[in-house]
């Protein structure tokens, strides 16, 4: 029986009505653009994080693109990121003139290790841009000391990590700003882009605000040179009936991801996903660790059509595009290994426990 990675009609079956009559009632105003859905949303999702503010915008993407923009980077200046995240980490600090400064990974979180932090900090450093991969939070505490230790803004891409936590304080709130996704395949999904910033900081949201709308403060009068990076009304109707569901799914995934953990428990092969006890890890993603064997198991399950994925093949510090940044191999071993040796299998909160046990079987064979 083949198992999809990820299966968004099963989930839209569950809320057909309630989407279809938020889509209508946009339909009907023609407010596709700045519609009250949008403010009501950005209300809620602000709720959710534990943040001051929230500002709807047009893709996780753009939310740190307008971050980085609100903080005033750009040319001349660095920020330190990950090099194992998805490519729009360090693309957007790119895009802005700026400079990424890669720091390789914990093994064991994949995400970025914080005691490396403070040796890559130069007078040029503006920023640090943690990633939340696969929906376990960074190691914040040490990051945030780092921060304030240097004056440096601590923009946290949670796009993977939208009501995840770390010692009970959620993703997005800690840093200086935090950035969303509402692509479909995120936990919390719209039925096309969407992204949100959320921050405790006045001054910054109000600056996020003019930068997504051209830096207008006024029509027509601009105070800074933003973009449109506007969150549309239908996006936010739909993310917003999907909100109530949001910790419902988040426990289905993570219920889930324990009985992987129970199937895979004896085979040593696999090592499962390590979570630490202080956070609460709400699995975008379920990967797996399988050193030597990865290709041949994934091999194995497409030739069973059993959805898998791997996040991600080839760091960023190897990306043709930032060749001019000047790595090689073996300048991030971490992020290298793990590139070489994950695997991404589905974990979406529908399946069946016979889906789970497909997929469960398949791998098990596969290393066997
Ligand atoms: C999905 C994702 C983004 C980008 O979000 P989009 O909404 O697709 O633009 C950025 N960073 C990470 C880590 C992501 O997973």
């Amino acid at each position: 029986m083949p198992v999809p990675l990820l299966d968004l009609v099963a989930q839209y079956r569950t809320i057909r009505d309630e989407v279809r009559a938020a889509v209508a009632e946009v339909l009907e105003s023609q407010r596709g653009v700045g519609g009250p859905q949008i403010v009501a949303l950005e209300k809620a999702v602000a709720e959710y994080c534990r943040c001051r503010h929230a500002i709807g915008v047009s893709s996780g993407t753009d939310a740190l693109l307008v971050s980085l923009m609100s903080l005033d980077i750009g040319r001349g200046d660095e920020v330190i990121t990950t090099p194992f995240t998805f490519f729009a980490t360090a693309g957007c600090i790119v895009r802005t003139g700026a400079r990424p400064v890669f720091v390789d990974i914990a093994p064991k979180t994949y995400n970025i290790d914080p005691s490396q932090i403070e040796a890559a900090v130069t007078p040029k450093t503006k920023a640090i841009m943690p990633v939340h991969l696969f929906g376990q939070m960074a190691d914040m505490d040490p990051i945030l000391a780092v921060a304030e230790k240097h004056g440096l803004a601590v923009i946290e891409d949670a796009a993977q990590a939208i009501g995840a936590e770390y010692n009970g304080r959620r993703a997005g709130s800690l840093g200086t700003c935090g950035c969303f996704s509402f692509y479909p395949s995120k936990n919390l999904g719209a039925c096309g882009d969407g992204g949100m910033v959320v921050t405790n900081d006045d001054g910054l949201a109000r600056r996020c605000e003019l930068m997504r709308n051209h830096g207008a403060e006024e029509r027509y009068y601009h105070r800074h040179v933003g973009g449109n990076f506007r969150l549309d009304s239908i996006q936010a109707a739909i993310v917003m009936v999907k909100l109530k569901y949001l910790e419902s799914w988040h426990e289905a995934r993570r219920r889930n991801a324990a009985y992987y953990n129970e199937r895979f428990a004896d085979c040593r092969a696999i090592q499962t996903p390590y979570v630490e006890p202080h956070n609460r890890m709400i699995y975008n993603q379920y990967v797996i660790r399988i050193p030597g064997k990865r290709d041949a198991v994934q091999a194995h399950l497409n030739q069973k059509k059993i959805g898998n994925a791997i996040y991600y093949p080839v760091p960023l510090h190897l990306q043709e595009c930032f060749a001019d940044i000047g790595h090689k191999e073996g300048d991030f071993p971490q992020a290298e290994r793990a590139a070489r040796e994950v695997l991404a299998l589905p974990i979406y909160p529908e399946l069946t426990r016979d889906q789970l046990d497909e997929v469960a079987d398949a791998v098990l064979e596969a290393v066997r």
